[in-house]
């Protein structure tokens, strides 16, 4: 696996009802939200294996 680090955003009231990831090591802003102005999101998919329940996530290619 070649592993890039990001976070998952909490969109919070203004949430659009999916996870979404970004890309970046979550760095917290002056007044404690993550700092992800400008940054590019990926829609995440997740996987559940139906025998054991354990969950693998996936982003959604962005263009
Ligand atoms: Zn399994």
């Amino acid at each position: 696996m070649d592993l890039e680090p990001g976070f998952i955003e909490d969109g919070g009231e203004h949430s659009h009802g999916y996870g979404r990831w970004i890309e970046g090591t979550l760095k917290l802003g002056l007044f404690g939200g993550a700092r992800r102005l400008g940054k590019a999101r990926w829609i995440i998919d997740a996987f559940r294996c139906v025998r054991c329940s354990h969950l693998e996530l996936f982003v959604r290619p962005n263009d």
